[in-house]
C-alpha cells in the first residue's frame, strides 16, 4: 500500500487507521521471523498512536503523513527505544531523545512501528554484518537484501510497513532498494538533518526514505528536509516542492549518460534494460547526452579511505564506559593481575638484553582502564567494523596521512568537479544502481574487496555530496529486481524525482 492509497482509505473513512496498523502487525507477525527485518517492534505504541491520529483525522487536523506506518533504521535515535546500530557495543542502549527526522515524522502523524535491521554501524552492502543476523531478500530468501539499509528495504518489499527511513553513506539506501525492487532516495548532503543519526562517516552520511514509489519518497522528503539548528551541516536553503515535481513530471529533460558507468563488470541484462529505458525516455522527449566522469575509477578507493578514516574517529566514543556493552570488570582485573605476575616472574628469571626488554614490557602494561576499553571494544565490535577502524586509523597515521587521507581528499574534489562540469550540461546523470542483482547470502562474506566493489556506482554521489535515487528498472531472467539510478546536482532533488517518475510511467 502506498502513502496516497493509505491516506485515501483513512480519509474517506473506508477504514480506521487502527485497521491499517493491525494489518501491518499481522504481516510482521507472519513474515518477520523469516525475513528478519524488524529487530524491535512497538505494537502497543503504534496502536495507541493510531487512536490519537484517528482523532485528528476525524477532527480535520491530521498531518501530512497521517495514515502512514513506518519502520526506522536502527541507527536513528528514537526516544525511549533501543538504538543499537545492530552492534553488541550498543547492547541495551536506549536513546533519550528523538532525532530531528523522527520529531518531524511524528509531528506529521506518521506511526513508527519499530526498528529495522542493518549492517553494524551501516558498514556493509548485504545486511549480513548484524548482531541480529542477516536479513533475507523478500523476493528470494536465499539472497541478500543489500545493505546497509537491508532491513529498511526488505520491510517495504515485504509490505511490513508503508515506508521506512534508511541512511546512505556510500549507497546504503539506493543499493538495497535496487536489490529489493523498491524506491530509495539519497538526498543531498545537508538537505536532511543528521541530528540524532549515529555517525559513521560524518561528511557522507545522509538520511532518506525507502518506499514503494517515487511519490512516497517525495512525500517523506518533504517532511524530513530542511534546516535544523541542531545540525550545523544542514542547509538553510528552502525546500522545493518535491510532491509537485512527481505529480507534474517534465519529459524533455537532459539525461547525461556517462561512459564510465556502463563498462566492465556490469551485468549484460541490466545494461540492456537501462538502454531500453533510455530509448523510451528519448522517444518521450528526453535528450540523451554522452558525458564523461573521468575520475569515477577512483571512487571506491577514495570512498573507502575517507569513510574509514571518519569512522575510526567517530567510533572512538564507544569505550564501554559511557553506554552500551562493558567487558566484565572483575574478570578483566584478574586477567591483568595474572599477566602481570607471569611477566614479573619472567623478568626475574631473565638476564641481559632480554631482561631489559621484558622490564619495558612490564612498564608498558595496560592500566586497568585502558584494558577495559580494549576488552569492551574487542568484544563489542564485529569483524567488519574492526576492519574499518583499523583501516581508518592506518590511513590517518602520521607516516601515511599524506599518502592516503590527504590524497583521497584531493581526489574527492576532482570527483566533485567532474559532476559540477557535467551538471552544467545535463539535468540528471543516469547509471545502474548496482552492477548485478542480489547475490546469495554468504557469497561475498570472506572477500571484503569484492564486497566493496559492489558500491562502484553509488559511492561517487556521496563523495560529491549530490542527490541520487534508485527506481525499479525491471526483473532479471534470474527472477530478481534491479534498479536504475539518477543523480542530480546538490539540492536538485526535484530532478531525480522527476526522472524517477518518468521511469515509473513507462510501465
Ligand atoms: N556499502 C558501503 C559501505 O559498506 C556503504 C555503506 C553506507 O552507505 N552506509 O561502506
Amino acid at each position: 500500500m502506498t502513502i496516497s492509497e493509505a491516506r485515501e482509505k483513512v480519509f474517506s473513512g473506508e477504514v480506521k487507521l487502527r485497521q491499517i496498523v493491525e494489518q501491518y502487525i499481522n504481516k510482521i507477525e507472519s513474515d518477520n521471523e523469516e525475513i528478519n527485518a524488524f529487530v524491535y517492534t512497538d505494537f502497543e505504541g503504534a496502536l495507541a498512536q493510531a487512536e490519537e491520529v484517528q482523532n485528528r483525522i476525524d477532527e480535520g487536523s491530521a498531518g501530512k503523513l497521517a495514515g502512514v506506518v513506518m519502520g526506522i533504521k536502527d541507527l536513528i535515535c528514537e526516544r525511549n527505544k533501543p538504538t543499537t546500530c545492530a552492534s553488541e557495543i550498543l547492547e541495551g542502549f536506549e536513546s533519550v531523545y528523538d532525532a530531528t527526522v523522527i520529531k518531524r515524522l511524528k509531528a506529521e502523524d506518521a506511526i513508527l512501528i519499530g526498528r529495522v535491521n542493518m549492517d553494524e554501524f551501516a558498514m556493509g552492502s548485504t545486511n549480513e554484518y548484524s548482531k541480529y543476523g542477516a536479513v533475507k531478500n523478500p523476493n528470494n530468501t536465499e539472497m541478500v537484501p543489500g545493505g546497509s539499509s537491508g532491513g529498511s528495504a526488505a520491510t517495504v518489499a515485504a509490505d511490513m510497513a508503508t515506508a521506512t527511513l534508511g541512511s546512505d553513506t556510500g549507497g546504503s539506501i539506493r543499493q538495497p532498494a535496487s536489490y529489493c525492487g523498491i524506491v530509495g532516495l539519497k538526498p543531498t548532503y545537508g538537505r536532511v538533518s543528521r541530528y540524532g543519526l549515529v555517525a559513521f562517516a560524518s561528511s557522507f552520511d545522509c538520511i532518506g526514505p525507502l518506499s514503494h514509489n517515487v511519490e512516497d519518497a517525495a512525500r517523506i522528503l518533504d517532511v524530513i528536509a530542511g534546516f535544523d539548528e541542531r545540525d550545523n551541516t544542514s542547509s538553510h536553503r528552502e525546500k522545493s516542492d518535491y510532491v509537485h515535481a512527481v505529480q507534474n513530471p517534465q519529459k524533455n529533460i537532459k539525461i547525461g549518460v556517462p561512459e564510465e558507468f556502463f563498462g566492465e563488470g556490469l551485468d549484460d541484462e541490466i545494461k540492456k534494460s537501462i538502454e531500453d529505458i533510455l530509448s523510451k525516455l528519448e522517444a518521450g522527449g528526453a535528450e540523451l547526452v554522452p558525458i564523461h566522469l573521468p575520475h569515477t575509477k577512483y571512487g571506491i578507493a577514495t570512498y573507502y579511505i575517507l569513510a574509514t578514516a571518519e569512522a575510526s574517529s567517530n567510533l572512538a566514543r564507544y569505550d564501554g564506559i559511557r553506554y552500551g556493552h562493558r567487558a566484565n570488570k572483575d574478570e578483566m582485573v584478574d586477567e591483568l593481575k595474572l599477566e602481570e605476575q607471569a611477566l614479573t616472574e619472567k623478568v626475574a628469571a631473565a638476564v641481559g638484553e632480554e631482561k631489559i626488554a621484558l622490564q619495558k614490557e612490564l612498564a608498558m602494561m595496560d592500566s586497568p582502564l585502558a584494558r577495559l576499553y580494549k576488552k569492551s571494544r574487542t568484544e563489542g565490535f564485529g569483524s567488519e567494523v574492526k576492519r574499518r577502524i583499523m583501516l581508518g586509523t592506518y590511513v590517518l597515521s602520521a607516516g601515511y596521512y599524506d599518502a592516503y587521507y590527504g590524497k583521497a581528499q584531493k581526489v574527492r574534489r576532482l570527483i566533485q568537479n567532474d559532476y559540477k562540469e557535467a551538471f552544467e550540461k545535463v539535468d540528471v546523470i543516469v547509471s545502474p544502481t548496482a552492477p548485478t542483482t542480489a547475490f546469495k547470502l554468504g557469497e561475498k562474506l570472506d572477500d571484503p574487496v569484492q564486497m566493496y566493489l559492489n558500491d562502484i556506482f553509488t559511492t561517487t554521489a556521496n563523495l560529491a555530496g549530490i542527490c541520487g535515487i534508485s527506481v525499479p528498472a525491471g526483473t532479471h531472467s534470474n527472477g530478481l529486481p534491479f534498479g536504475i539510478q539518477f543523480m542530480a546536482d546538490a539540492f536538485e532533488e526535484t530532478k531525480v524525482l522527476n526522472a524517477g517518475r518518468l521511469v515509473e510511467l513507462l510501465k
